[in-house]
């Protein structure tokens, strides 16, 4: 049994979930120790709960250890089944973490496999629905996974409530990424959700993005979701595409920040990450680099840092995989190649 210690690095939820998928993609069993040791309440809560019984029922696992605040368990796991999985995450706790790491199990499913969730899809530490959607999915469908996400309703904090549906298609080829070049982005399209807030809000916003975005040259399309939910909540997503690659920001809104500050603030982040010749922004790439792996040698990208996440799932990595990471300092930004 592989002995996995869930305090290393950024010692979080990351390393359970992905230590999880490995574990099902290699077919070896792992116990997991000092689970999320670096945050204020340690253990398993409820969202990690919920990505590890999902994970469980996909593969029809032995586990022990596994409930909400657990902070050690074993998994052995068996091949993944296709078919239709449902869970209710039953908080707030991030439905697109949930799916990101079933999502890593089950790539390499042999028939389509489809998990339905409810949660939330716009939360703090987390990637936003739109993120998950425009951005990671997009992304990694460039090394050839195939998905289709549905979202049926926004989930915010504190009730969650959320929907969205996850399918996950059978791989036929797996290509490497190559993103070695800095690219020259023209775009800015965007989504500005909210629930039970006024309009205005969403209408501000916006204009706010697109007013750091003019200033940049970049043209935007964005639009305004709005819709009720169970609890309120306002956020904005963005993303520019070129070439082999897409660049993301997200920022949730929050009581004293006016709109005005979380619109400019979004489009500022994503401007920062397009003129420091990145090709991977500073969150896809713990995201990203799992698949990476996976996927023949040789792929290469550009990043403006190297966040404790990302290092933290390269060590992980490393632990199941015989593989190797250059990282150098190339100007303003770090090349990552997978040796
Ligand atoms: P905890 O920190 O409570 O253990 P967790 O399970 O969310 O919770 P983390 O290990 O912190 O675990 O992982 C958070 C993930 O969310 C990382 O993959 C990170 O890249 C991603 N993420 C966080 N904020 C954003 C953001 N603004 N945009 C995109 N992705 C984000």
């Amino acid at each position: 049994m592989l002995l996995i210690d869930g305090s290393y690095g950024e010692g979080g939820g990351q390393i359970a979930r992905t230590a999880i998928a490995f574990s099902v993609l290699t077919k070896q069993p792992i116990q997991i120790t000092n689970i999320r040791a670096h945050r204020p309440i340690p253990g398993l809560r409820p969202q990690h709960y919920t990505t590890l019984s999902c994970i469980q029922a996909m593969c029809d696992a032995e586990v022990d250890g596994l409930s909400v605040n657990s902070t050690s368990l074993t998994f052995t796991p068996h091949d993944i089944k296709p078919g239709t999985y449902s869970f209710d995450i039953g908080t707030a706790g991030s439905m697109t973490l949930v799916f990101q790491a079933c999502l890593l199990s089950a790539f390499n499913t042999t028939a389509p496999l489809t998990i339905r969730l409810r949660g939330g899809t716009d939360v703090r530490w987390a990637p936003s629905w739109d993120y998950f959607a425009h951005v990671f999915l997009p992304l990694i469908s460039r090394i050839g996974i195939k998905t289709e996400a549905q979202l049926i309703k926004r989930g915010y904090y504190p009730t969650g409530g959320g929907e969205a549906v996850l399918t996950i298609h059978p791989v036929e080829q797996l290509f490497s990424f190559h993103a070695e070049e800095p690219q020259s982005f023209h775009d800015m399209n965007g989504i500005i959700h909210l629930a039970n807030l006024p309009e205005h809000i969403g209408t501000r916003m916006k204009h706010a993005a697109i007013k750091i975005a003019m200033k940049h040259n970049l043209r935007s399309v964005l639009h305004v979701d709005a819709a009720p939910s169970s609890s309120s909540g306002t956020g904005i997503t963005l993303w520019s595409a070129s070439g082999p690659t897409i660049l993301g920001s997200t920022i949730l809104g929050e009581k004293n920040i006016s709109a005005e500050a979380v619109g400019e603030n979004a489009a500022k982040q994503l401007i920062q990450e397009i003129t420091s010749g990145a090709t991977v922004d500073r969150y896809a790439i713990d995201q990203l680099i799992p698949y990476l792996v996976l996927a023949p040698k040789g792929s290469v990208c550009l990043i403006r840092e190297l966040s404790n996440h990302t290092k933290t799932n390269m060590w992980l990595i490393k632990q199941f995989f015989n593989v190797d990471f250059e990282v150098t300092q190339q100007q303003d930004v770090i090349r990552i190649v997978v040796k």
